[in-house]
């Protein structure tokens, strides 16, 4: 492994393909959840010869792969184009899509039968901490506000609620090839956020290490949208493990670690918001599961969940304390307080039952 370098931008002109006399010029490319290193990409000459280096580090098929932030003059970058010519930085990070052939095989097989992948095992909704372990992970949990540092973008706001976002199946659909990030964005993700930072104060947690985290908000043109603003992320250094009887070890996205950072926020006026039940375990309450935008393509037309889950978070957003809400029915919350809003306006006597735990 090699030590880590300045970023440097080697520019069109500074490319010596021969390599004897460059020093050496890496490449970070996220896969699946994975990271690769290219430690030097001065022996290669094209697009199409990195490729095949990833083919033999991935196993994904040269023309099965999409390096979505690898672009020439303003384009996705062609197998032809000569890398010299690209103003490629020491130490970049590419995001590759593709899939492996046994994996395009096995789409015919029902999800149900494909075998389970741990990044994306869940728990059953009635799931429950073993009580005896608590204090153990209350421990971790400890030792994370004391030592990891949360990188803040924003200044949080007086008076606001916060609200917690994975990434992953949440926002992106990280697992689809496409030509242009905005192909895997969950639709309205923009008008979910603006209308959202109105009454939150807005976090990102996701289960990758923080440059990741960065780039793909980049990539989706969430930091660089002027409508809203990030308040802080939040990487996987902040989870902790914990240890299911029934399903093993798994890694949760603990609300203490941002609790114990940011005093000003609390079970009750907090939401997180995850397509993985699990990552909520140590909050139950404070977790809303959404359901996971998956297969882009097709559904991206039809996709709505963010409009609809951000028309709930308006709605509660009045509230004082949401230590009360049960957000399993936050579709019913949606229609009951349409249907006491109707009722009131009939007969001015309604009351609204919405969903208290009770
Ligand atoms: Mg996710």
């Amino acid at each position: 492994m090699e030590v880590s370098r300045p970023e440097t931008a080697l520019g069109a002109d500074s490319g010596q393909k021969d390599g004897s006399s460059s020093s050496p010029h890496n490449l970070f490319v996220k896969w699946s959840g994975k990271e690769f290193e290219i430690e030097d990409i001065n022996g290669l000459e094209t697009v199409r010869d990195l490729k095949q280096l990833l083919q033999s580090k991935t196993g994904v098929h040269v023309d099965r792969q999409k390096l979505l932030n690898l672009t020439y003059e303003g384009k996705l970058a062609q197998d032809d184009c000569v890398l010299a010519k690209m103003s490629l930085k020491v130490g970049q990070k590419l995001m590759m899509m593709g899939s492996l052939e046994k994996d395009i095989e096995s789409v015919n097989i029902p999800p149900e039968e494909r075998p389970n992948v741990n990044n994306d095992l869940d728990v059953p909704d009635d799931c429950e901490l073993p009580v005896e372990s608590q204090e153990v992970y209350m421990k971790k949990i400890e030792r994370r506000v004391k030592e990891y540092k949360i990188s803040v973008i924003n200044p949080s706001r007086p008076g606001k609620k916060l609200l917690v976002l994975d990434i992953d199946y949440t926002l992106f659909d990280h697992r689809t090839t496409a030509e242009t990030p905005g192909e895997l964005m969950r639709p309205f993700l923009h008008e979910f956020l603006t209308a959202s930072y109105e009454h939150y104060d807005i976090a990102i947690w996701s289960a990758t290490s923080m440059k990741w985290i960065h780039e793909k908000m980049r990539l989706l043109g969430v930091s660089s949208n002027p409508q809203y603003k990030i308040a802080f992320h939040v990487d996987f250094m902040a989870m902790i493990s914990i240890h299911m009887p029934k399903y093993g070890v798994v890694n949760v996205k603990p609300l203490g670690v941002i609790w114990g950072q940011f005093p000003q926020y609390s079970a009750k006026n907090t939401i997180m918001i995850d397509d993985l039940r699990r990552n909520f375990l140590m909050n139950p309450q404070s977790g809303l599961r959404i359901r996971p935008f998956k297969s882009a393509h097709t559904n991206r037309h039809s996709d709505t969940e963010l409009l609809r889950v951000g028309g709930y978070l308006r709605k509660i957003a009045k509230l004082d304390d949401f230590s009360n809400l049960n957000h399993k029915k936050w579709e019913t919350y949606e229609r009951k307080s349409n249907s006491s809003k109707r009722r009131r306006s009939q007969s001015s006597s309604g009351t609204d039952s919405s969903n208290s735990k009770r």
